[in-house]
Order: structure tokens, then C-alpha cells, then sequence
């Protein structure tokens, strides 16, 4: 059984998202000298204890290096395989799969090139005051920086998220930042791709974004953090829940009770197959 899931706002947190830092939450994540994100350590355990029975896929948005400084998951927990660059690369054993990279390049040839994108986007607002920086991210998406989410004209926004979707890229607007992403670069083709190498049948997925959803609908069994930008989308009914579940907890409690269902679900012998 594969667990596939979000780090950010699923499993880790920003120091903003926790109330206290003490033995049960630990420190994950430096740089520049700040300590940016935290874990629960009851989840870094069971994450660690769980890999003979479980393949814990960490499955991020986040690039190599954004990824490569979680140090707790990347050097403690150590999974054979990480999905970063929101599935644009795959990392086993710390190492780029360059056949994945491959079928990626292949397959973005095909959209819209994000330097088109990029302009449309500015265009798409009178006033870009509010956007601090738009970084594009290992040649494959941007993300939008910005500090006050007030500022950003949500009728423009929706207009270029419309014509966006139409092109085949996605928006997904998260805490303060908005990514702009090619849906040939999801989550869910890159899990499936070391679903498949690696011939395991279940998979069980957990997330908290837009950019979660394909992992999510995909999954055997799949479950949504309740806060931040789905659980609202699937209140609000823009998007279809399907079969995901919702956690009772929220904020970082909700990383341990998807981890403790996965837990769970292995002991279950349908689900323990690897
Ligand atoms: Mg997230």
C-alpha cells in the first residue's frame, strides 16, 4: 500500500498554523535561519515505523531544494520516493528520474508556454500592485506571491481562471501564495507512474489543496485536511467531494488523525498487500 500525501498544511505546518512549539512539536524545516515548518512528532514517528508495511510517498508542490529542506522528512524518515514540483519530478533516493522528466518535457510541449501564460496573467489585472513576486518554478509553473489576500480583484482572478482551465493549466490560490500549474504537472500521473514501477495496488491519499484534488479523486481511499482551500471548495460545492474524506480535526491535529487512519487501514489485510 502506498500513502501518497500533501506535506504542506496536510502534514507540516508554518509556524503561523501552531499555537506552541514543545516535545510534540517539533522543528522540520530551516532556513536562511528561521524555523519555517513543524511536525507533529507522534507523525514523524509513525511515519518512520510505518515503512515496512507502508510506502510513504511525500507528494509536494514544493521544488528539489524547497523539498530537499525539510531535513526531518528527507534525512530522518527518508522515503525512497518523493513526487515534488507539484508531479513535474520524481526523486528516488534523493535522485532525479530522468525518465519521468522525460515524459514531462514531452508532455508540456503540448500546452500553452508558460511565457504566454505569464503575460495573459498580468494582463488579467488592472491593478498587479498587490503581487510581490511570480517565480517561475523548475521550468514547469509559477507561483504568485503576494501579502494581502484582500487586495487580489477575484472577478479578474476568476476571468483568468476560466481562460487558464480552457488552456489546460490550473489555479490554485493557497494561504499567500497562487500557483499557476499545467495539468500535464499533477500529483496523481506522477504517483501512478511509482504505483505502477513498483506494483502496489492500494493507494491512500491525503491533501489540502486544489493541487490535491487529482491524488484525491484517484486514490482508494482519500482524505482532505478540513481547512484551507478544498475543504472550502467541496463546502461551497464548486468541486464534487466524491468519496474523500473529511477529517473530524482541523489545523495540524488533522496530520495525525490521517495518519492514524492510514495506520489503521494497514492492518486491515485488503489493504496490506506490500
Ligand atoms: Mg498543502
Amino acid at each position: 500500500m502506498i500513502f501518497a500525501s500533501d506535506l504542506d498544511r496536510t502534514l507540516i505546518y508554518s509556524k503561523k498554523l501552531i499555537d506552541h512549539v514543545g516535545e510534540d512539536i517539533v522543528l522540520v524545516e530551516r532556513y536562511n535561519g528561521k524555523d519555517l515548518s513543524f511536525m507533529k512528532r507522534t507523525v514523524i514517528d509513525k511515519l518512520g515505523t510505518m515503512r515496512e508495511k507502508i510506502m510513504f510517498i511525500p507528494v509536494t508542490t514544493r521544488t528539489i531544494d524547497q523539498y530537499n529542506r525539510i531535513f526531518m522528512i528527507k534525512d530522518c524518515i527518508k522515503p525512497k520516493y518523493a513526487v515534488v514540483s507539484n508531479g513535474g519530478n520524481i526523486l528516488k533516493n534523493g535522485e532525479i528520474d530522468k525518465d519521468w522528466r522525460n515524459i514531462i518535457e514531452k508532455k508540456i510541449e503540448r500546452v500553452i508556454h508558460y511565457k504566454f501564460v505569464q503575460k495573459r496573467f498580468l494582463e488579467s489585472f488592472k491593478d498587479v500592485s498587490w503581487i510581490n513576486k511570480m517565480i517561475l518554478r523548475d521550468k514547469l509553473f509559477f507561483s504568485i506571491h503576494f501579502n494581502d489576500r484582500d487586495k487580489i480583484n477575484l472577478d479578474e482572478l476568476n476571468k483568468f481562471k476560466e481562460w487558464a482551465e480552457a488552456n489546460h493549466w490550473n489555479v490554485s490560490l493557497q494561504g499567500r501564495k497562487l500557483y499557476i500549474v499545467p495539468s500535464a504537472v499533477n500529483k496523481w500521473d506522477a504517483v501512478l507512474y511509482i504505483k505502477q514501477k513498483e506494483r502496489i495496488d492500494k493507494v491512500v491519499s491525503a491533501g489540502d489543496s486544489l493541487l490535491d484534488y487529482p491524488i484525491l479523486i484517484n486514490a482508494d481511499y482519500s482524505m482532505c485536511a478540513s481547512h484551507g482551500e478544498l475543504f472550502k471548495m467541496i463546502q461551497d460545492k464548486i468541486i464534487n467531494k466524491e468519496h474523500i474524506v473529511l477529517t473530524n480535526s482541523m489545523g495540524i491535529d488533522a496530520s495525525e488523525e490521517i495518519v492514524n487512519n492510514v495506520v489503521n487501514l494497514s492492518g486491515d489485510s485488503s489493504w496490506n498487500n506490500i
